[in-house]
């Protein structure tokens, strides 16, 4: 298949143009998922053409999912890739971050790239974030989850063979804020979670939060809440970041280069294969 027309069928799935109406921001995404394809095909050829990682796979859903203003996006920017180093880049994307990305060295294990850092996302940082982020990324940019003591450990013992849940310890925090290390306390054994684990086993947002816990008159934990921020791993790309920029006037390749740090963003012949 076509790269372009993969891409007609992945961006309109990713970043939804009837809620993400500034070209600029589309154009951003075609640009990071083109990159993400590339590099992924270069990386398992071996195995045959599917664009698909452990990581992130991208949303892929056939011809009937095209719309114009993403399909334009994908036209407008044929050829156009994110390099860092002559290399193509691991284009990761995010739907929100919170106000800061992470470092990807500290939510995925073993994978690492010097241009995947955490960053300052303007739009989400704002002292008054623009209404227009709000009406499409508003239930993810800040939240409160309240679980009880017994259905928290009944989410935490779909991944972990924890007996009670007795506490949550939070034991680090990376630059973006987000919990990278916190430890599970059982009635008989403890597991400490670790970079995206944090967010996946509790069954949360994202990792981006703070914790209160109520006790009862007995001093018996009762239940939680998490006060949060973002949706997502939190590193690459911010898509609604990336819509807050393209609605302040920023140009698709300003949007990319403010979340993928000291990369090139080039135009190039293309290869299919
Ligand atoms: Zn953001």
């Amino acid at each position: 298949m076509d790269l372009d027309d993969y891409l007609k069928g992945v961006v309109p799935n990713e970043m939804p143009p009837s809620k993400f109406t500034a070209i600029e921001a589309l154009k951003a995404q075609a640009v990071a998922a083109r990159t993400y394809a590339l590099s992924f095909r270069n990386r398992y050829a071996q195995d045959g053409y599917q664009i698909c990682s452990t990581i992130q796979c991208q949303l892929y859903r056939g011809v009937e999912s095209e719309r114009p203003l993403s399909s334009e996006a994908v036209e407008t920017t044929r050829g156009v890739v994110i390099k860092y180093q002559g290399q193509w880049i691991d284009a990761m994307y995010t739907s929100t971050c919170g106000g800061r990305t992470e470092d990807a060295a500290n939510m995925f294990r073993s994978f690492d790239a010097p241009y995947l850092r955490g960053t300052v996302c303007p739009p989400e940082n704002a002292r008054e974030i623009d209404p227009r982020l709000e009406a499409v990324s508003g239930s993810h940019l800040s939240w409160t989850y309240h679980v009880s003591r017994a259905d928290l450990e009944k989410n935490i013992q779909k991944s972990l063979p924890l007996d009670t849940l007795v506490d949550l310890k939070p034991l680090s925090e990376g630059p973006s804020g987000r919990v990278l290390k916190l430890k599970v306390i059982g009635l008989k054994n403890d597991y400490v979670l670790r970079g995206l684990e944090v967010k996946s086993v509790l069954g949360l947002k994202d990792s981006l939060f703070t914790m209160e816990r109520q006790l009862d008159a007995d001093g018996q934990l009762i239940s939680f809440d998490f006060h949060g921020r973002g949706w997502g791993h939190g590193v690459g790309l911010c898509q609604t970041g990336a819509f807050g920029l393209a609605l302040e006037g920023e140009t698709f390749d300003q949007i990319l280069k403010t979340y993928y740090s000291g990369v090139d963003i080039v135009r190039e012949v293309i290869r299919e294969n």
